[in-house]
Formats: structure tokens, C-alpha cells, sequence
């Protein structure tokens, strides 16, 4: 560390502090039981590193700061109780956008005055050589953060198409350009003249773009979670230039942790990391199987049908999906479940890990519904009882229960592990039209099969239709 910016031992202890409740945080969101503890120490820690900063730095003008964080403070406050839970994933892309952003301003601060940041050797004038990489490296990562961010966000959100986009020679392009970025910040070391640093700054922001774009909305979530990870490593980079530990933790841990949730997802979606992030998923994939479909024939069921078939049952596994949340189903069933087990039913829930729209989303509504933890299971570990289950009720789920996952090469879904639904006795299916198809855009041979009963309407009014005809 130079010596100018040698950090008060209280600063540092009151970051490790921080970074101790970061961890913890993270270990308390691993269970939803423990989810909300989790949180508090998360905004327990981030409130001690930004008091600490506010404390031990002397800023220019404090009351600039505090009327900054007030207007951020605010907007993040509003955007969070209005926006719907169907809608997570583009706040989510959204605010790594202002993460990547912010990386790059504070780059460019520190490039314009590297004197206040500590970072000057006074001996040649210029900036200090290894400051030079850790700056090369956050401007890159924060832009590609930004960029990609941006992208992501208007495919989710429906402002841009969800098809990948792809440009002729584009491996080419994207390696070629992720190498002129290397040598660049390698060529930074040695000479750190304005237009080496615009340069790297450019095509870091177009090569974000360039990376996301091709890659199609089915691969959405795993590129959410992968420009968390990025987000993470900017901010680390960024600790660096600062000197500042408790971004550095921080920064680690949300970049390992977006790291490894990418992983998960990969896994869940049976797709190989390399293979998302060379794009072009889903392009052939149109609406496979859907055409020849429509004329088949299918049964329909009412509220009356399903209540009864699932008081006879021993035992009920719901399947909740994308609908319910759109629905807000999540309470009603909650109260079916209820009612099932007062007559003696056995009820689960079944959670495919990409069910929803984000990451947890069925378990964030399950436990806002007060459905109990205990009864709420992975698919690895229910996967193998629908085959002894008198009733799967699929509520507002298709891709995550549609067989040709397994079956069907040609299916945009072909690979991801699915809930084996259709082994049950019976299946319950709630959406609200046939014609209706899940995000991947494919029809599901389940519902044509013999042994499904669908329920065509609002997934929280047949809900309530069928607890009224269980009362
Ligand atoms: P799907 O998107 O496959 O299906 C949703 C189903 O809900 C449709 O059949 C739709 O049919 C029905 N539906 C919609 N609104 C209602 C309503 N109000 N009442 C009743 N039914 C309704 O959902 P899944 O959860 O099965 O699958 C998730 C998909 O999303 C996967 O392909 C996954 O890869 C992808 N994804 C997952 C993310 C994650 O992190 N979890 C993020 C982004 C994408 P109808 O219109 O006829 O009602």
C-alpha cells in the first residue's frame, strides 16, 4: 500500500467488521428460515462501511454526499415496493448496470485526479504502474458490466427481442476484441496517456454488448447471474484503486458467489458455461412440436373435478411456476394445502431451480404464503416420487414439467432436467389457454396425455374455486 493513503487501523477494523457481517449475510440467505437475518446483517455491515467512509475520509463538500445518498436512498426505496416479483430479473439486471457504471466513473476519477486517490508515485509524476492494472482491469470489467447489463435488461423487459441477435463472425470479432483490451491495459502499464485509457474504456462498452447480445432469452438468467459476478470483480478492482478493504471483501463475494450461482443454473439447465457465453441459443428453436399440436384432442376439468380427486389422494405434489407468480396464487394454495392435509393428505411442493423468473423466486413466494419450509422440496430429492403420487397439481409451470427435455433433441429446452409430472396417477394442469406457451415458447406433450385433467383459467381463481369446493 503507499504510504499516502495508509489506512486507519479503526477504518480497517470497522471494514473487516463489515465484510464479516457480508459473509454471514450470505450464509443467512442460504435458507429462506434464515433469510431475513441474513438481510439485516447485510444492511448492518454495508450502513458500518459507508459510516466508516464518511467518518475517515475528508470530502469535499459532506452535504453533496449525504443529499446524493438521500435521492439514491429514495429511488431504491420506491423502485423496490412497486416493482412486481415477475419483473425482479430486470431490476436486478438494471442495478448491475449501475454497479458496472459506477466502477467506470470511479476509474475515471481516478484517472483525472490521481493525486486525491493515493495512486501518484511522486517520483515520475505518473500514476503508480500497479494502480494501472488494477484501474485497466476495473474500467474493463465496470464497462462489460454496464453494457451487458443494459442488454440484458431490455431483452427482459421485452424492449428488445429475447432472439439472439448474431453478427457474422462473431467468435472472431469478440476474441479479437477481448485481446486488443488485454494488450491495451498491458500497454496502459507503460504509458498511461489519456487515449490509452478512452481506448480500453470504448471497447470494454462494446464488447459487452457484443457479448450479450447473441445470447438468446433462454439463457437470460444464467447471464443475469454472470453480470453479478462481473459486477462483484469490478468493485473488487476497484477496492484496489481505493485502498479500501471492505469493497475488496465485498466485491470477492458477490463475484465468487454470482460465480458459482451461474454454475448451479448451468447445471440446472443442463448447458455448459462456454456454450452460454458463445451465444446463440434457441435459434433454430422456434416453437417445436407446437404446430402439429393444435387439433389434438385433450381433457378439461373444473374446480369441482380437482377438489374432489385430490381429497381421495394420499398424497399431492404441487408444481408451481412462472403462472403462480404472475397470479399471485401463492396464498390461495397455501390455504388448498391447508385444507388438503386437515383431510388427511400428504402434501409437497416440487421447485425446479429455474421455475419463475429468477433464482428462488417459488421459494420467495412459498414463504411469503407461510407454506412451511419442511414441505417444500428440490427436484433431486422429489423427482422420484411422482411415480407413487396420486395427484401432481401443476400451477402456472410448463417448461419445468415438459418431457420433451428429455426426449426431444430438436427442443429448445432438450438437456434441462425436468419434474416427471406426467408419472403421476393424475395430473391437475392450471394455465389459462391452451394456446398459451411457457418462456422457452414450446408446447408440452403433457397436456394431451391421458392421465391430465387441465384447468383452464386464472391460477388464483381456480385456486379459490377449488378451496370453495373443498369446504
Ligand atoms: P413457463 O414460463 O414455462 O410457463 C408459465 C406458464 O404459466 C404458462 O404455461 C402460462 O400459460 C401460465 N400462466 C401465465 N400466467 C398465468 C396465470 N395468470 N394463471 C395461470 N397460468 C398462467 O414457467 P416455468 O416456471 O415452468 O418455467 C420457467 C422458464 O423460465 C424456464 O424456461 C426457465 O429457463 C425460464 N427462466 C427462468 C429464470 C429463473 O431464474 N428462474 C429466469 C428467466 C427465464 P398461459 O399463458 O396459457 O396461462
Amino acid at each position: 500500500m503507499h504510504e499516502a493513503v495508509a489506512m486507519n487501523p479503526w477504518a480497517a477494523l470497522a471494514y473487516l467488521v463489515a465484510g464479516v457481517c457480508f459473509i454471514l449475510a450470505l450464509r443467512g440467505l442460504s435458507s429462506p428460515a434464515s433469510s431475513r437475518r441474513g438481510n439485516r446483517l447485510g444492511m448492518a455491515g454495508m450502513a458500518l462501511a459507508v459510516g466508516t467512509t464518511l467518518v475517515t475520509h475528508s470530502f469535499a463538500s459532506l452535504p453533496e454526499i449525504l443529499v446524493a445518498m438521500a435521492i439514491g436512498a429514495a429511488i431504491g426505496i420506491v423502485t423496490a415496493r412497486r416493482i412486481k416479483m415477475t419483473d425482479m430479473p430486470q431490476l436486478v439486471a438494471a442495478f448491475h448496470s449501475l454497479v458496472g457504471l459506477a466502477a467506470v466513473l470511479v476509474a475515471v476519477a481516478a484517472f483525472a485526479n490521481p493525486g486525491a486517490f493515493g495512486i501518484l508515485d511522486a517520483a515520475t509524476g505518473h500514476i503508480h504502474q500497479v494502480s494501472r492494472i488494477e484501474m485497466g482491469l476495473g474500467i474493463a470489467i465496470g464497462a462489460i458490466t454496464f453494457s451487458g447489463s443494459v442488454i440484458a435488461f431490455l431483452k427482459l423487459n421485452g424492449n428488445m427481442s429475447g432472439k439472439p441477435i448474431l453478427l457474422p463472425a462473431r467468435h472472431i470479432i469478440n476474441l479479437g476484441t477481448l485481446a486488443a483490451i488485454l494488450l491495451l491495459i498491458a500497454y496502459f502499464v507503460t504509458d498511461d496517456r489519456t487515449a490509452v485509457f478512452v481506448a480500453i474504456t470504448a471497447l470494454s462498452f462494446a464488447i459487452g454488448f457484443l457479448l450479450i447480445v447473441p445470447i438468446g432469452g433462454a439463457d437470460m438468467p444464467v447471464v443475469v447471474s454472470m453480470l453479478n459476478s462481473y459486477s462483484g470483480w469490478a468493485a473488487a478492482a476497484m477496492g484496489f484503486t481505493l485502498h479500501n478493504s471492505a469493497m475488496i471483501i465485498t466485491g470477492a463475494l458477490v463475484g465468487s458467489s454470482g460465480a458459482i450461482l451461474s454454475y448451479i443454473m448451468c447445471k440446472a439447465m443442463n448447458r455448459s458455461f462456454v456454450s452460454v457465453i458463445a451465444g446463440g441459443f434457441g435459434t433454430e428453436s422456434g416453437p417445436a412440436g407446437g404446430a402439429a399440436a393444435i387439433d389434438r384432442p385433450w381433457k378439461r376439468g373444473s374446480a369441482e373435478d380437482a377438489a374432489f380427486l385430490m381429497q381421495q389422494a394420499e398424497q399431492v405434489i404441487i408444481v408451481p411456476g412462472y403462472g403462480m407468480a404472475v397470479a399471485q396464487a401463492q396464498h390461495a394454495l397455501r390455504e388448498m394445502g391447508d385444507l388438503l392435509k386437515k383431510h388427511g393428505v400428504r402434501v409437497k411442493y416440487a421447485i425446479h431451480p429455474v421455475a419463475g423468473r429468477m433464482p428462488g423466486h417459488m421459494n420467495v413466494l412459498l414463504a411469503e404464503a407461510n407454506v412451511p419450509y419442511d414441505d417444500v422440496y428440490e427436484l433431486e430429492d422429489i423427482n422420484g416420487e411422482f411415480a407413487q403420487t396420486d395427484v401432481a397439481f401443476v400451477i402456472g409451470a410448463n417448461d419445468v414439467t415438459n418431457p420433451a427435455a428429455k426426449t426431444d433433441k430438436s427442443s429448445p429446452i432438450y438437456g434441462m432436467p425436468v419434474l416427471e409430472v406426467w408419472k403421476a396417477k393424475t395430473v391437475l394442469f392450471i394455465k389459462r389457454s391452451m394456446g398459451g406457451v411457457g418462456y422457452a415458447g414450446v408446447d408440452n406433450e403433457v397436456f394431451y396425455m391421458d392421465n391430465t385433467m387441465m384447468l383452464l383459467a386464472d391460477a388464483k381463481k381456480m385456486v379459490e374455486e377449488i378451496v370453495k369446493a373443498m369446504g
